[in-house]
């Protein structure tokens, strides 16, 4: 497992090697930046319900700390590695610095099926793990949050938990939990409402109106859901393709969002939803449409899949959804990229905003949180557009370059490099 390759990781560590020139990066500088500074590896003995004993394996990877506390979420997947969320830590690091936020870039994750656990297997299993990061994390250390497969309900348990251990209650250790224990308003479709402030900029930069335009969501998880009812919602965009991990679903006229998750959930998949097409995922990312969200997991679009893209938007709601040979095919066809640290910040921002209002006692209205996000995604969107522009560099590289450079300025200016 742990010498397993990584694409992701060899994507991230790339692009950093790709800004370094123009960053003027030395060599000390480029080797601390290309690994984490530290990394916890643990086994946890978790009670089944069935009376066994079964040890999980998980991990928390501290990437960068020169701007703040690490800061990223936890992901309870089965094929979960090291190596994954080692370059899922490198991206929360750049994109918490291009967001200026002050903070640094973390991820933790542990291998498992949440898919086969009871409720109370998956609390047992998150206490646990809060147990064996205990000593690294903090609210001015380390920040845990949700991310693929855990939500607020994991997040209330593992605040718990370590509270339990702090001897108080200490909200602020965790993000993303219920509103009722100290969560923020608009944290659970923060990332997705934030990536759409970025499509509605990136829309007008191309001249799309997006009444008309058509969206396809590859994913419909937390992110990929929100991201197809407020496409529809806030801007009339016609929704025609939305996927989970059993298949893809289409209609010319539009599907409703809402509906289609309501029969998620009684289903168990968008499959055989009333009146659509299915099509494989694969045919989902080859549509005729204006904007393409992936929205689930790392590597769909590659050098296989690029040549057939239609899309003029792709709008990374998901971390690390197109590998770097991909990526150059649509650049080479003029696909416009809302890059990940730049498109699916929203989530740790609103975190971030969270963590302000438990060190502070105050409770912001939703409206509050929206216009907060609106502000802080727009100007991101606009400083990464103006780079590349300016420089004659892709979204990606403008975003890295910016995102590196204020990591490279806090290190130097602690006197750490
Ligand atoms: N897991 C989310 C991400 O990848 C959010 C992290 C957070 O809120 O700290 O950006």
């Amino acid at each position: 497992m742990g010498s397993r390759r990584s694409k992701l990781l060899e994507d991230v560590k790339q692009h950093l090697c790709t800004c370094a020139e123009g960053l003027k990066l030395t060599p000390e500088m480029e080797a601390f930046l290309e690994m984490p500074m530290r990394e916890l590896y643990v086994s946890l003995p978790v009670h089944m319900d069935d009376g066994s004993i079964k040890v999980f394996r998980g991990f928390r990877v501290q990437y960068n700390e020169a701007l703040g506390p690490t800061k990223g979420g936890v992901r309870f997947h089965p094929e979960d590695t090291i190596e994954t969320t080692r370059a899922l830590a490198a991206l929360m690091t750049w994109k918490c610095a291009l967001h200026k936020l002050p903070l640094g870039g973390a991820k933790g994750g542990v291998i498992c099926n949440p898919k086969e656990l009871s409720h109370r297997e998956i609390e047992r299993l998150s206490r646990a793990y809060i147990r064996g990061i205990y000593q690294i994390i903090g609210p001015d250390r380390d920040i845990p949050a949700p991310d693929v497969y855990t939500n607020p309900q994991v997040m209330a348990w593992m605040m718990d938990e370590y509270s339990k251990l702090a001897g108080k209650n200490v909200f602020g250790a965790i993000t993303g939990k219920p509103t009722i224990l100290g969560g923020s308003a608009g944290r659970y479709d923060a990332t997705a409402r934030g990536g759409l402030y970025t499509v509605r900029e990136a829309a007008k930069k191309l001249g799309i109106n997006l009444k008309t335009a058509r969206v396809a969501v590859h994913g419909f998880g937390n992110v990929g859901y929100h991201a197809a009812y407020l496409a529809k919602k806030m801007f009339g965009c016609k929704v025609v393709a939305v996927s989970d991990s059993k298949g893809a679903i289409f209609s010319a006229d539009g599907l409703d969002p809402e509906d289609v998750s309501g029969h998620k959930h009684s289903t168990g998949s968008v499959l055989n939803y009333p009146g659509a097409k299915t099509l494989t995922n694969e045919e989902l990312l080859e549509l005729d449409v204006e904007i393409l969200i992936p929205a689930s997991l790392e590597n769909v679009i590659t050098k296989e899949n690029a040549g057939k893209v239609k899309a003029r938007i792709l709008a990374e709601m998901a971390n690390g959804p197109t590998t770097i040979e991909g990526e150059a095919i649509l650049n080479s066809k003029g696909v416009h990229i809302i890059p990940d640290i730049l498109c699916n910040g929203g989530g740790v921002i609103v975190s971030y905003f969270e963590m302000v209002q438990n060190y502070s006692g105050m409770q912001w209205g939703e409206e509050e949180i929206r216009s907060r996000l609106e502000r802080k995604m727009k100007e991101a969107y606009h400083s990464v557009y103006n780079f590349a522009s300016k420089n004659n560099v892709t979204m990606r590289q403008a975003a890295y370059t910016l995102a590196v450079g204020r990591v490279v300025e806090a290190m130097q200016l602690r006197g750490w490099i």
